[in-house]
C-alpha cells in the first residue's frame, strides 16, 4: 500500500480476540478493575484539584499498592491496575497539552468502557490464521490474524476491549518511528474549506482527489439500487452489501492516502503549522446554516459533505500532530479560534462581511487589498497562530520568516525527501 510509508506516529492494529469460555470471567474482572482504578484515580484528581496541590501519579501508584494489600483489588492483576493509572496520567497530560483535541479524561461506565491494557506484550504465531497474546493471569489467548505478522509482532503494548455487541478485540500499538526532517524556519497557515480541500497562506490549494472514479460511482449507485430491491436476509443481498462495503473501503483508503501525503509534506516543510480549531468552526457553521443551499436535497447533501469533511479534517489534524510529535526537528501545530478569519483583511486588519465578495474573492473595503478569499483566510490563521504561540509576527501584518526570505521551495505532495 502506498500509504504505509506515511505511517508515522503510533500505529494501532486491531484484531478479533477469541477467548475460551473459561477465560471470560478473568477478562471481565480485568475490565472491571481497570475501570474501577481509573475512576478512583479520576476522583482523587478532581478532589485534589479544588484548591489543593494535585496528587502526583507517583502518589497514586503508592495508594494503589496499599489498596491492593488491604482490599479485594489484591486478587486482580497488578499490571492491569497500574497501567490503568498510567493511562489516566497520560490522558491528563494530553488534555493539559491540547484541551480541544483530547478533552478532559472522563468517567468510565460499565458496559460501555470495557477494556484493559496489556504491558510487556508477548505474542506468538500458531499458524497462518491464528496467533496468541499473553494476558495476565490467563496465559495465551487466541486471536485471528488479518494483518502482516511483522506489524503485530512489532507491537509493544496492547489493549483488550469488549464492544457492545459482545465481541472481544485486541489492539496492538507499535511505537512511533521518528519523522526525519531538518528545520526550515518556514511557517504556514491553513484554511480548511467545506469541500475536502485546504489552502495555505503561501497560496497553494490542495484538493482531495475524487474518491471514486466515474465508473466506480456509477457502480456504487447501481449496487445501492439493487440492494434496495433485494430480499432482506437473502444470500444475494449479502453479496451486494459486501460489494458496496468494498467500494466504501476503497474510498476510505484514498481519503487516508490524501491525508497521509499532505500531512507528511506539511511537517516536512514547515516548523510551525497554524490551523483553525475545527470544533468551534463546525459549531459556528451549523448554527448559521447554509444560505447557498436552498433545495432540500441540496441542503441534505451539503450537510453530509460537511459531516464527511469534519471527520476527514479531524483525522487530518490528528495525523499532523502525530507526525509533529515525533519529528526530529521541532514542529509546532497551533490551533486558533476561527472567528472572522474569512472577513478580516490580512493586510490591514479591517474586518467586515462586505470584504468577502464571493466564495473565492476577497477585496478589502479599507485598503483595497485583493486576494483569493481562502489565501487571505489562511494568512489570518497564520498571523493568529504566530500571535498566540508567541513566535512573532503581528496580528494583522505579514509574519516575518526566520532565515527564509523567499517562498519555500516545496516538493509536490506525495513525494518524499530521501
Ligand atoms: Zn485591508
Amino acid at each position: 500500500m502506498s500509504h504505509r510509508r506515511h505511517n508515522i506516529g503510533p500505529v494501532s492494529i486491531r484484531e478479533r480476540l477469541y477467548p475460551a469460555q473459561e477465560d471470560l470471567a478473568v477478562l471481565h474482572m480485568h475490565c472491571a478493575h481497570a475501570r474501577y482504578v481509573w475512576n478512583l484515580g479520576l476522583e482523587q484528581r478532581g478532589y485534589w484539584r479544588r484548591g489543593m496541590p494535585s496528587i502526583s501519579a507517583h502518589a497514586q501508584q503508592r495508594s494503589l499498592a496499599q489498596a491492593r494489600k488491604d482490599t479485594w483489588l489484591g486478587e486482580g492483576s497488578s499490571s492491569v491496575q497500574q497501567q490503568a493509572l498510567f493511562d489516566l496520567d497520560r490522558a491528563f497530560k494530553n488534555f493539559w497539552r491540547n484541551p480541544s483535541h483530547f478533552g478532559r479524561p472522563s468517567w468510565r461506565k460499565a458496559g460501555i468502557h470495557e477494556g484493559f491494557a496489556v504491558r510487556d506484550l508477548k505474542t506468538r504465531r500458531i499458524n497462518r490464521r491464528w496467533g496468541e497474546v499473553q494476558v495476565p493471569k490467563l496465559g495465551w489467548v487466541r486471536f485471528r490474524i488479518t494483518r502482516a505478522w511483522a506489524e503485530i509482532a512489532g507491537g509493544t503494548s496492547a489493549r483488550v476491549t469488549l464492544d457492545r455487541a459482545g465481541r472481544w478485540h485486541v489492539s496492538f500499538t507499535t511505537p512511533p518511528k521518528p519523522f526525519e526532517r531538518t528545520g526550515t524556519g518556514a511557517v504556514v497557515g491553513l484554511d480548511m474549506g467545506v469541500v475536502s480541500a485546504f489552502t495555505t497562506s503561501d497560496g497553494e490549494h490542495s484538493v482531495m482527489p475524487q474518491l471514486l472514479s466515474p465508473g466506480e460511482t456509477q457502480r456504487k449507485r447501481r449496487l445501492e439500487r439493487k440492494l434496495a430491491r433485494q430480499q432482506k436476509g437473502s444470500k444475494r443481498r449479502e453479496r451486494t452489501k459486501h460489494q458496496i462495503a468494498r467500494l466504501a473501503a476503497k474510498e476510505a483508503d484514498r481519503r487516508k492516502d490524501f491525508i497521509e501525503k499532505s500531512t507528511t509534506a506539511l511537517v516536512r516543510d514547515f516548523d510551525v503549522v497554524c490551523v483553525e480549531d475545527l470544533l468551534v468552526k463546525n459549531m459556528l457553521r451549523s448554527a448559521r446554516g447554509t444560505v447557498e443551499a436552498p433545495g432540500r436535497r441540496v441542503r441534505q447533501k451539503a450537510g453530509l459533505n460537511r459531516a464527511i469533511s469534519s471527520v476527514a479534517f479531524s483525522a487530518f489534524r490528528r495525523r499532523l500532530e502525530d507526525k509533529a510529535a515525533c519529528a526530529t526537528a521541532p514542529v509546532a501545530v497551533v490551533a486558533v479560534p476561527p472567528a472572522f478569519t474569512s472577513q478580516r483583511c490580512s493586510h490591514c486588519g479591517h474586518t467586515a462581511p462586505q470584504n468577502r465578495k464571493s466564495q473565492a474573492v476577497f477585496v478589502c473595503g479599507a485598503c483595497g487589498y485583493e486576494a483569493h478569499a481562502d489565501v487571505n483566510a489562511a494568512k489570518n490563521i497564520l498571523a493568529a497562530g504566530l500571535a498566540v504561540s508567541g513566535r512573532g509576527g503581528t496580528p494583522h501584518g505579514q509574519p516575518v520568516r526566520a532565515e527564509h526570505s523567499g517562498p519555500v521551495k516545496r516538493q509536490p505532495l506525495g513525494t518524499e525527501a530521501a
